[in-house]
């Protein structure tokens, strides 16, 4: 099929990467046209507080700034979810809504929070599972609830919670936190927050709304009473619409050199979606800075 409409560059996902990537390849002459099949600003729009990120005061704010700094400059932003990028011609074909045709392709897609997976989970989805501390902590005032995971997000968003909730039990399945020290010290010090080591969750338990959560330690089951259920057990990486042959990690995150191209030229891999991706959004931004860059450099 013919594309409908062609770009020098496809941008796939409106994160702080890909807009960041986006903005400086149209700022350096390139067309673009940034895709994104949910609301923009991907995993920050969560986040109230950018750790480690001065001068932004939200990732809503932060990314709503990209987004019109893109549209102004002249980056076409397409509603679409894209399901296949496929070589065609010496560039790419990208299949969405629509099919359109890339020179080159960023691929920017992110990654989205992993599930626990025990009974009661999806059930009590909206009515005390929560995925958005930052978005829900409010209607927690003065009740307990449970955040699960021992890494940043744990405990960012524990601090969150804590600052509304009587009491924030991280549960967490090891006995060692992988969380950045300044977040762990912080929620050391916090006395809401308390620790549940080599603790694993079993059920989340409730007539209409989450009561409790049911879990393992010490080779018993325990109930924790409480409303809410956080969990922050890491991410899966969004990368189903990338060629079929291009590398992926054990975990299926893309596989990118020293400059972030995939192991198909013309594909690159910038933030969350990419392994060996740090986690830290400024990494992300200096990433499509780069990208964009490189991405030039191969068209001129
Ligand atoms: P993460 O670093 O992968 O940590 C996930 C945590 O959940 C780990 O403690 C892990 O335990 C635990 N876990 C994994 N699977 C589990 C399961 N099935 N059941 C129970 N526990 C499970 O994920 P993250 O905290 O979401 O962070 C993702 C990335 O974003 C990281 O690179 C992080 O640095 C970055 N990030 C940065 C900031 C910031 O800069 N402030 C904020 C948020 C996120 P084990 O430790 O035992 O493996």
């Amino acid at each position: 099929m013919a594309a409908a409409k062609s770009y020098d560059v496809i941008v796939i996902g409106e994160g702080v990467s890909g807009l960041a990537c986006a903005g400086h390849a149209r700022r350096a002459g390139l067309s673009v046209a940034t895709f994104e099949s949910n609301l923009f600003g991907g995993l920050v729009l969560n986040v109230n507080e950018l750790d480690g990120y001065p001068g932004a005061e939200s990732g809503t704010l932060l990314a709503s700034e990209l987004m019109q700094a893109n549209s102004d400059a002249g980056v076409a932003s397409i509603q679409e979810e894209v399901t296949a990028v496929s070589s065609a011609g010496g560039g790419f074909e990208i299949a969405a809504g629509g099919v359109y045709g890339a020179r080159q392709v960023v691929i920017a897609s992110g990654a989205r929070l992993k599930k626990l997976g025990v009974p009661g989970e999806r059930e009590f989805e909206g009515r005390g599972v929560s995925s958005c501390a930052d978005c829900d902590a409010p209607m927690f005032q003065n009740e307990e609830v449970v955040v699960v995971g021992g890494g940043d997000s744990a405990l960012q968003e524990a601090l969150v919670l804590a600052k509304f909730c009587s009491r924030v039990h991280i549960v967490h399945r090891g006995d060692r936190l992988r969380a950045q020290k300044h977040l762990a010290e912080r929620a050391d010090a916090d006395p809401k927050i308390s620790f549940m080591w080599k603790t694993t969750v079993e059920a989340v338990v409730g007539a209409k709304m989450v009561e409790k959560v049911r879990v393992r330690r010490n080779g018993n089951t325990e109930e924790i009473a409480a409303a809410g259920v956080f969990a922050y057990v890491g991410l899966e990486p969004n990368a189903a619409c990338a060629p079929s042959g291009s590398r992926r990690d054990g975990h299926g995150h893309l596989v990118t050199n020293d400059a972030l191209e995939t192991s198909t030229p013309g594909v690159w891999a910038i933030g969350a979606v990419r392994a060996g991706y740090s986690g830290l959004l400024r990494d992300a931004v200096i990433e499509a800075q780069r990208v964009a860059k490189a991405v030039r450099d191969r068209l001129d």
